[in-house]
């Protein structure tokens, strides 16, 4: 199942194209490339001001077109293996969103390139998306089979986070975690990290049956913010329903929506539009309906 590409033909011939061009355009490089203009990058990694963790880096970053890797101890390698993925994706989210003006990109003042951290040796094992850039976590060099998977997926899960910060122009993520969530792991496809979509109703009802104590019986659209993630929740399970509701929504047996109306909802959110009502108006559904209606039109959409 390729759930990152809307089943047209059309759609798939563009990105083919663009991949085959943005290979023919990729570079990663140990300067800042002209194109990007001679000023220097700032002091500080975007990093330092938009996450807890002021980590230095080795001073020899790897620049590619948008990106910039910067690490505490990365080989030059794994440093331009990590730029040229993250090109590669983040070229094919702008795609997916057909989106073309990265002139309308908010980036955090005083930058103006996506920043990633390879953190090799610093103790949190954490992959962290903040406005500007992110983090993740790598052990080993070169990469084995387990972490090349680790490796896609989570670069691009965490790139559709930073695509919707560069939207947004805010300083954190305004939609409901459900929705930002299950939009990063329905992009980057779970399948990819070795998780198996939720596609049957049995796999749904076994779901329910588990979380029978849980108030919401483990509802995803009920996780509107972290703390309402029930203690002791099985996350990674979590992220897979997130990913269900966002496959419902954008399906056109499910809610009929369109990444069109995701970068709609982000727009809004850019024009301080509160979540709740931008997804009423973009996806033409109430949201407190889609949380009590939300097994029922799922049973209904995996049948
Ligand atoms: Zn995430």
């Amino acid at each position: 199942m390729n759930m990152c590409v809307p089943d047209s033909l059309r759609f798939r011939g563009l990105l083919l194209l663009a991949s085959l061009l943005s290979c023919l355009n990729l570079f990663c490089r140990g300067k800042l490339p002209s194109e990007a203009g001679s000023s220097n990058p700032p002091d500080k990694g975007s990093w330092t001001i938009y996450t807890p963790f002021d980590w230095a880096h080795d001073g020899n970053p790897v620049y590619g077109n948008f990106i910039t890797v910067y690490s505490d101890g990365a080989g030059a390698d794994l440093k331009q293996q990590v730029c040229e993925l993250a090109e590669q994706q983040f070229s094919d989210i702008m795609l997916e969103f057909q989106f073309e003006n990265t002139a309308d990109f908010i980036f955090p003042p005083g930058y103006n390139r996506i920043d990633i951290y390879i953190n090799r040796f610093h103790t949190e094992n954490i992959a962290w998306a903040y406005w500007g850039g992110f983090l993740i976590t790598i052990r080993v060099e070169p990469l084995d089979t387990r972490w090349q998977r680790y490796l896609n997926y989570t670069a691009k899960h965490e790139l559709v986070h930073v695509f919707e910060f560069l939207i947004e122009g805010k300083i954190d993520l305004f939609a409901d975690v459900w929705f930002k969530e299950g939009l990063a792991v329905y992009l980057a496809d779970p399948e990819t990290a070795g998780f198996n979509p939720v596609d049957t109703v049995a796999e749904l009802d076994a779901w329910i049956a588990r979380n029978q104590d849980h108030p919401d019986q483990g509802n995803p659209i009920a996780i509107h913010r972290q703390s309402d993630f029930p203690p002791n929740a099985d996350r990674t399970y979590y992220y897979l329903m997130f990913e269900l509701a966002i496959r419902y929504l954008l399906d056109e047996r499910g809610g009929m929506g369109s990444l069109d109306n995701v970068l709609d909802l982000m727009y809004d959110i850019r024009n301080n539009i509160a979540f709740e009502s931008s997804f009423e108006d973009r996806f033409e559904l109430n949201m407190e309906e889609f949380e009590t209606e939300f097994y029922t039109r799922l049973r209904t959409y995996l049948q």
